[in-house]
């Protein structure tokens, strides 16, 4: 059996476990996914752990120790819990593992469970061939997709020192961007966004709903607060990761410059919203809430906004941001803070980065490796956290373009390409062969 044949029993398997994380704390039950990758390993020269801060929800590493305690430590961190599926909106079985046309469908398929494969099987050949100076863990992490709480937060939190944080890999990446002149361009992530939620509250006068004469209406005031919001116009960011980004589409000098000054992303196509979020802050006014009945003067409004930070924007910086853009409303508003967690991006004059780097450019040579930020969260940022480095790291073929692969995260009819899948093994292999050895 190649590699390749073992990641794709190893994935159908994950695929068919149905570890679906709903975000309440009994669901995902990825023990059944942790049992799969303990058989994985079974019989193996490794030294397994387990993590269960709650019932059913189990992580698990996998440690294939290195000879020379001076070599530096590989950690791999692959999530085995997916999102929920809308069945009716599904042509194909969602957790059949089903194979069409040089595609694998279902659940996790791309996010992330090829990944976890692909990470798990270089991991079990480096124990059986040995020799290895460098220690490697593999960890099938539980509970990424509602934030980690029962999941990598809680092993940095609670179990710091199960496995090394020094240098991690997770998902994702290796999905292309073509360019105008057709160069091709390899993406890397090195960092991710951060999170700075907020809930600005109102208040008014309450009353009976048939006689609003002088009243204060909270309902009008957070309706402004909204407009107000909505019209915050944040910075573009001066990052190389932004610039890198749009020099990847190798447009002419006057495009160029509409994108990059985000005047007009539009030609960046698919891809514009994610460059939209990459090159600065971001506010989505998410919930808003007044009121109980029709006939009552609510006292009281108020309105979530889920906001997206950039390296260094920390939050103050967001607080004056809002306090700005409400003049003298603001005077009138209650800034409550939700969850913050600041943006974070890993150097990319590392080891661990010039090896990824390297394995991208054997598998596709004269390629240009584009260090980016990721829109969203991934466990990586418990790495950072911990003062270690974090890359996301996957193979997809040259046709494969970044605006194509995010498409198909948390969509229906998730689906990955078989080649895709024996890339990403072939590229962890190599990975680890050149960092470990
Ligand atoms: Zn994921």
């Amino acid at each position: 059996m190649t590699l390749y044949d073992e990641a794709l029993a190893l994935l159908s398997e994950l695929i068919r476990n149905q570890c679906v994380n709903d975000y309440t704390p009994g669901s995902g039950q990825e023990i059944r996914n942790a049992a799969t990758l303990e058989k994985f390993f079974a019989g193996e020269n490794v030294q397994i752990q387990k993590f269960e801060p709650a019932p059913g929800r189990t992580s698990i590493a996998v440690t294939v120790p290195g000879s020379d305690p001076q070599a530096q430590p590989l950690t791999l961190l692959g999530h085995i819990d997916v999102v929920p599926i809308d069945e009716a909106q599904w042509t194909k079985p969602p957790f059949d593992a089903h194979i069409e046309d040089g595609k694998i469908y279902g659940r996790g398929s791309v996010d992330m469970l090829f990944i976890t494969a692909a990470m798990a099987t270089a991991t079990r050949n480096i124990a059986r061939k040995g020799g290895n100076k460098g220690t490697v863990t593999f960890v099938g992490v539980a509970d990424e997709e509602s934030r980690g709480a029962l999941g990598a937060r809680w092993i940095s939190e609670h179990e710091p020192t199960a496995f090394s944080w020094e240098n991690c890999l997770s998902e994702t990446g290796g999905s292309h961007i073509p360019g105008a002149d057709g160069h091709d361009s390899v993406v890397l992530y090195v960092g991710e966004k951060g999170a700075a939620q907020r809930r600005l509250h109102v208040h008014g006068d309450a009353g009976h709903g048939s006689t609003p004469y002088g009243r204060d209406s909270a309902v009008a005031k957070i309706a402004e607060v909204a407009k107000r919001i909505a019209a915050i116009k944040p910075e573009i960011s001066n990052s190389p990761e932004w610039h890198g980004f749009v020099d990847a589409f190798r447009f002419d000098t006057k495009t160029e410059e509409l994108v990059r000054s985000g005047t007009d992303l539009s030609p960046l196509a698919e891809l514009a919203a994610f460059g939209d979020a990459i090159s600065h802050l971001t506010i989505a006014q998410t919930v808003i809430r007044a009121g109980q009945a029709i006939n009552v003067l609510p006292s009281h409004a108020w309105i979530e906004l889920d906001i997206r930070t950039l390296p260094g924007q920390d939050d103050d910086y967001v607080d004056s941001l809002i306090t700005k853009a409400l003049g003298e409303l603001a005077d009138e508003v209650h800034i409550e803070h939700l969850i913050s967690e600041p943006a974070m991006t890993s150097p990319t004059d590392t080891k661990l980065y010039h090896v990824l780097e390297e394995t991208l450019l054997e598998i596709f040579p004269g390629a240009t490796v584009v260090p980016t930020i990721a829109a969203g969260g991934s466990d990586l940022r418990f790495a950072r956290n911990l003062g270690g480095i974090g890359y996301g790291f996957a193979v997809h073929a040259q046709q494969r373009s970044l605006g194509e692969t995010y498409a198909q995260l948390h969509s229906h009819d998730e689906h990955l390409y078989l080649e895709d899948l024996e890339l990403t093994v072939r590229g962890y292999d190599m990975v680890l062969h050149k960092f470990l050895y």
